[in-house]
């Protein structure tokens, strides 16, 4: 009642009519709460409704606690330009053993695994080698909590600058742990315990001073703390008590993918549950297909990658979003069937993004939002003749802030595929003298697209300059 803004008497009332007896403290399901919302035509409020994507990408197995194991952690560098990230991801992953024999052919793969002995013990770190927040945050907004530690690297001889700042911001917002690298300790200049002081003020306390943050002094230049900083990150990972069950369908993101011109689809994908095969189906977004190879960030073919481990996969249909949460599914069919409930929820979602858009009465509110920069006409007419007059008439139409632009113009009926056009684009269409088929005007209303017929030019001119103005009257 409280989201309908209804008094919870009437809904009482309502259900009472229908037979149904309810107090105050009956809990009602969702489809009941539903059906009630529909009467009260207010279901577009309720979110939970919309995102069937957000539900589609869920993953559908419950992982058991004994069946979890201890999975390396995944790490994100992050902090001031020029501070360091890139060159300690290059030491990191140039003194690493594994790729030195290898012959130091290592190829970006989006993310690449080290080993480091603890306790003569030997541990795996994987790091995300795209440095930056930004890449952090864009993967989170898609709803992948893909990264469990964050280095923020502070240069010794600069300390906390804007985006040191932004980073430790971007971090506790994502509740990832922060494990501290001063960087550049080799400079005559470098001033570790100024750094540690600036920390302070932002609730990242070092031991030393007391706190729980984990500092490491480092410099990418000589190697020195290096080796340090990474037994802090496995120790850290132990304390977080990272786990995943390897036994099971692969779950996991995206980190990044290319279309690639001899091996087609590339995707490189972090696995975060599971065990991802060769000959796996796997569903991510509106891509789909059988994984035909694998390969790790040395350069090898593989047959599987457990948790943590970064992989780049070819066989996929078409090229996936980074961020995107990838699934593996039984069979090919299951995988479409998700890949196209997919397209048909995202392609709603854009349409009720557009509905907004597209529209001469919402025209001026757009243009005042900085919204809209052009206005995309699609035009059809009776006759080559008044499709050329009104064209040249509406091309003409311009104020400071918005420009026509008839992307297409014909002869005969508004068709399919000009409303098509017109919700790829975000256009209006115009009708002079001519009207929408029966297939268009279903689709024209089922995506709102705003169709408007005239039969007398300068009517459509005027429309159009006055829905700029933000003085159409509106059509009922
Ligand atoms: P990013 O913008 O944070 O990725 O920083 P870079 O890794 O590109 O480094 C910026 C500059 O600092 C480069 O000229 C590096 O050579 C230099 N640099 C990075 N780490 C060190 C270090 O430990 N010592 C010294 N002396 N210079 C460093």
């Amino acid at each position: 009642a409280e989201k309908m803004k209804q008094k919870s008497a009437d809904i009482i009332k309502k259900l009472f009519l229908k037979g149904q007896i309810v107090t105050l403290n009956t809990e009602l399901s969702y489809e009941e709460a539903e059906n009630i919302a529909v009467e009260y035509d207010i279901l577009c409020e309720m979110e939970e409704k919309v995102d069937v994507i957000a539900e589609l990408v869920q993953d559908s197995e419950v992982d058991e606690e004994k069946d979890l194991e201890p999975r390396p952690p995944v790490v994100v560098v992050m902090g001031h330009v020029d501070h360091g990230k890139t060159s300690i991801l290059d030491a990191i992953r140039n003194t690493n053993v594994t790729s030195r024999e290898h012959g130091g052919i290592t190829q970006s793969i989006g993310a690449y695994q080290v080993s480091v002995k603890v306790n003569g013990e030997s541990r795996v770190v994987t790091f995300l080698d795209t440095p930056g927040h930004e890449a952090f945050t864009a993967m989170r907004m898609r709803g992948a909590q893909s990264t469990d530690i964050a280095v923020l690297v502070v240069a010794a001889d600069d300390g906390i600058k804007p985006q040191t700042i932004e980073a430790i911001n971007h971090a506790k917002a994502a509740n990832t742990e922060i494990i501290v690298a001063i960087n550049k300790i080799d400079k005559p200049t470098a001033n570790v315990e100024k750094v540690k002081q600036e920390l302070m003020a932002y609730d990242l306390v070092a031991e030393d001073y007391g706190g729980s943050t984990i500092c490491c002094p480092v410099s990418a230049k000589t190697g020195e703390g290096l080796e340090n900083l990474l037994e802090n990150i496995a120790l850290q990972a132990d304390v977080l008590e990272l786990k995943a069950n390897p036994n099971r369908k692969a779950y996991g993101v995206v980190i990044e993918a290319e279309l690639d011109k001899g091996r087609g689809s590339v995707a490189r994908l972090l696995v975060q549950k599971g065990t991802l095969h060769v000959g796996d189906v796997v569903a991510v977004g509106s891509a789909f297909g059988k994984v035909r190879a694998m390969i790790d960030d040395k350069g090898r073919r593989i047959k599987k990658a457990t948790p943590s481990m970064p992989v780049e996969i070819l066989g996929l249909n078409s090229v996936p979003n980074a961020g995107e949460i990838f699934q593996v599914k039984d069979n090919e069919k299951e995988a479409k069937a998700y890949a196209d409930t997919f397209v048909s929820e995202g392609k709603q979602r854009m349409v009720e993004e557009s509905r907004k858009k597209v529209s001469l009465d919402a025209l001026f509110d757009q243009i005042k939002a900085g919204e809209l920069k052009d206005l995309p006409i699609v035009l059809k007419a009776d006759v080559q003749g008044s499709v050329e007059a009104v064209r040249d008439s509406l091309q003409k139409i311009q104020n400071e802030e918005v420009q026509v632009k008839v992307i297409h113009s014909g002869v005969g009926a508004i068709n399919e595929s000009d409303i098509n056009l017109a919700i790829a684009s975000n256009a209006i269409v115009i009708g002079f003298d001519v009207k929408p088929d029966a297939t268009a005007k279903d689709i024209a209303e089922r995506e709102n697209v705003d169709v408007r017929l005239y039969n007398i030019i300068y009517k459509a001119i005027e429309d159009i300059e006055l829905a700029m103005k933000g003085m159409l009257a509106p059509v009922f």
